[in-house]
């Protein structure tokens, strides 16, 4: 199943499973799909490093409210979010990134199967020539990241699927290191697995770990291997202390920030449809938690986010 296939409804008129969940006593009305209002403006801007926006493309529940992928960097500009990596989990969605990022200054792509995607190109046959086809798509001026990749042992269950995981993890890592390019990693619920791999196979010189799930033991792991941590909404949950105790180890310069859209809304608006403009709030709760100036942790998260991927505006995009 894609995101875009588990971000639609089951059944016409039922809100997608992402809009289902919500913080236990948390005050949001479960009957408002409806997208947050735009937040207060960042004075320093930042980026969100990981973003889907073509999942909000057209899937947007209620009907009135569905943005399209240019309102939505509209909105992210106008709160000071300046700039997105949008990021493939297949081949249809890698070539759309690679394709937008093109002819779109405020994108970056990334292009990769995601590890719930390889064991179904497997299936059909057809895994090493979608891999073929990403490391194509790596060549593209504007495709800055590999992923997301990794491993997903929380959906990907069986011997056989796992394995095709690793080596659609492993050729990844190789399409990145030969393109120079940075490595984004989807790791859920395969911690030790995907730090062995990355020192099996040797992690790219810029490794980000995508939606950050760890807790300070993995923040350690990442900081002695010089790996960047990218914090989501999930940060500002109730119940995610382990995640803010992370973020308190990690070293500023190895912080970023994003949203994995339309998933993990964060609060106050967990349970509503996630996009980049709502990364003020994260960062907020960010530098709340670690009792520090907003501004300047925008300052450190866009120079570290400049450093992996390189500028938005260095490679001309070509007329839309
Ligand atoms: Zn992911
Ligand atoms: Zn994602």
């Amino acid at each position: 199943m894609t995101g875009f296939e588990s971000a639609l409804p089951e059944t016409p008129g039922e809100p997608p499973l992402f809009l289902r969940t919500r913080e236990p006593g948390e005050a949001s009305d479960r009957s408002d799909h409806s997208y947050p209002p735009l937040p207060e403006a960042l004075v320093v801007p930042v980026y969100d490093n990981h973003t889907h926006l073509e999942i909000a493309n057209g899937s947007e529940p209620d009907g009135g409210g569905s943005l399209d992928y240019h309102e939505q960097l509209d909105r992210a500009s106008a709160v000071g979010v300046r700039g997105v990596v949008q990021v493939g989990t297949d081949l249809e969605t890698s070539r759309w990134s690679a394709e937008q990022a093109a002819r779109e200054p405020r994108m970056l792509a990334a292009v990769a199967l995601h590890p719930n995607e390889a064991p179904v190109y497997a299936e059909a046959g057809g895994l090493d020539d979608a891999l073929a086809e990403i490391f194509e798509l790596a060549g593209w001026p504007r495709v800055r990241a590999v992923g997301e990749t990794g491993l997903d042992f929380y959906r990907t269950t069986t011997d056989e699927a796992r394995a095709t995981q690793y080596r659609s993890f492993e050729a990844h890592i190789e399409i990145a290191k030969e393109n120079g390019l940075a490595l984004q990693i989807h790791d859920r619920d395969a911690h030790a697995e995907v730090i062995a791999t990355l020192k099996r196979v040797g992690a790219p010189e810029r490794t980000v770990f995508h939606c950050f799930s760890g807790d300070a033991e993995l923040a350690e792991i990442c900081t002695e291997n010089g790996w960047y941590m990218s914090f989501a909404g999930n940060v500002t949950f109730k119940n995610a202390n382990n995640l803010r105790e992370a973020l308190s180890v990690a070293p500023r310069a190895l912080i970023m920030v994003e949203t994995d859209a339309p998933y993990l809304t964060p609060m106050p608006f967990r349970g509503r449809p996630n996009a980049p403009y709502l990364i003020p709030h994260t960062l907020r709760a960010m530098a709340a938690h670690l009792g520090t100036d907003v501004s300047m942790l925008a300052a450190q998260i866009s120079s570290n986010t400049e450093l992996v991927y390189g500028s938005w505006s260095d490679e001309p995009v070509t007329a839309s």
